[in-house]
């Protein structure tokens, strides 16, 4: 059944981040959105009319995240992040059976669609358990089936099982193409170029996106510098770089290698709130995006940042560029709320997600307006508005979620899991972790 959802205010993140004032979206049966704009130029609509009193805007797009560490939450907390893996998270994830991964997608999905997020990009193992809680909570997933070398775990099995998945079903499948399937090599220090380059070669034949940690700490990938130069480099000659690629971190990078990512269409995922945390550093976002370089935002795994909330990803994201150039220009309310939408979808190689327009999936979130933060009103200035809404308010006020057009949040809880009973699954999986 279609229907039209019509509040106040709709952001629509266009690439000039329009605010539309009373203003509606129509979303038609099969999901996708069929009209936005103000209802006086709206076509007549005889399906169903929601009226809200807030702000509709896209769904956020998270382009990296380990969403089923929602059961490792905290451990090894305060460690830097070689010492944190080693020492804390590796031995922990050791211990992970498929359907703990399940528990934790669970509880993660849930989580961030109560923050607005309905998309995210997740690197992780066990994938048909995580995809079942994906479908579960009916949110969205870009799954990069993550590939290591190790004893045991050679990189070529792992790397052929996610092949063999997407050839029997497909890059995208599900109710509203809420699953897409992909590669995540784990890191230039973890696989040698040979490897990188054999992946790659899968990952352009099959149009599937290539998920990577890329000079997140500056301790972690010294032997490859040495020989490249810099990871980026190094993933330029393997000839890794041409397809779908999502750097993750991509905090120490030259001049040079920003234009190496921008002259290949690489996207980067920035992780503001986990870099601050694991003292990585800060990635250079403005030049990025100057060059060209679509820089979506992540919260990266739960158990290094340790919520799953986008909106405080646009604010770190913001301060981070004003601190680091003493220049409060630097990034603003629209240009981190892109980011976590439009830009981030971009990044991902995907346009079917990640703004308010006709064609693309209709992953709507409605904002209540019912907040100390709107208090100076939802009919304040464009730049008021933004500001309120990505400084003041949030994700406090996420009431309602719809992806492909199904609601799966209202009230600010899910329609489809009892989350009380999540969190109670995650604690009994965490109990036997300790
Ligand atoms: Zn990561």
């Amino acid at each position: 059944m279609s229907l039209r959802l019509h509040a106040p205010v709709v952001l629509p993140c266009d690439e000039s981040c329009t605010v539309l004032r009373d203003a509606v979206v129509d979303i038609s049966s099969d999901g996708r959105i069929s009209f936005v704009g103000p209802v006086s130029e709206a076509p007549s609509f005889d399906g169903d009319v929601r009226r809200l009193t807030g702000i509709l805007l896209p769904g956020l797009v998270n382009t990296h995240a380990h969403s089923p560490m929602t059961v490792l939450r905290g451990l090894g907390s305060d460690l830097p992040l070689l010492r944190w893996l080693r020492e804390a998270i590796w031995p922990a994830e050791a211990r992970l059976a498929p359907a703990d991964v399940r528990t934790g997608m669970l509880l993660g999905a849930v989580e961030m669609l109560r923050n607005g997020v309905t998309t995210s990009a997740e690197m992780y193992f066990h994938g048909e358990e995580l995809v079942s809680a994906v479908l579960e909570a009916g949110s969205r997933v870009v799954f990069g089936s993550a590939i290591l070398d190790l004893p045991g775990m050679p990189w070529r099995s792992m790397t052929d099982a996610i092949t063999r998945w997407i050839d029997a079903d497909g890059l995208r499948f599900g109710p509203g193409e809420r699953i897409e399937l992909g590669y995540g090599p784990h890191s230039a220090y973890m696989l040698s170029p040979s490897a990188l380059a054999s992946i790659a070669d899968l990952v352009r034949a099959r149009g599937a996106l290539m998920q990577i940690h890329v000079a997140e700490a500056q301790d972690e990938d010294l032997a490859q510098r040495e020989s490249h130069g810099s990871v980026p480099r190094l993933l330029a000659s393997a000839g890794v770089l041409g397809g779908r690629v999502l750097s993750a971190h991509s905090v120490h990078l030259s001049p040079e290698d920003i234009k190496i990512y921008a002259s290949h269409g690489v996207g980067v995922a920035h992780c503001p709130g986990s870099n601050g945390k694991l003292a990585s550093g800060v990635a250079p976002v403005v030049s990025l995006r100057e060059a060209g370089v679509n820089v979506g935002l992540g919260t990266d795994g739960p158990a290094s940042n340790d919520d799953l909330d986008l909106f405080e990803e646009m604010r770190l994201a913001a301060l981070y560029a004003r601190v680091t150039s003493l220049d409060a220009s630097a990034l603003g309310a629209a240009g981190a709320l892109l980011m976590a939408t439009r830009e981030g979808a971009a990044a991902l190689g995907r346009s079917d997600i990640g703004a308010l327009e006709s064609g693309r999936w209709a992953d709507v979130v409605h904002v209540a307006a019912d907040d100390p933060a709107f208090a100076c009103g939802l009919d304040t200035p464009s730049s008021q508005l933004l500001a309120n809404l990505v400084w003041g308010s949030g994700s406090r006020r996420v009431t309602d979620v719809w992806v492909a057009g199904s609601q799966v949040v209202s009230g600010g809880e899910s329609t489809l899991v009892d989350r009380v009973a999540a969190q109670r699954a995650v604690a009994s999986v965490s109990a036997r972790l300790r």
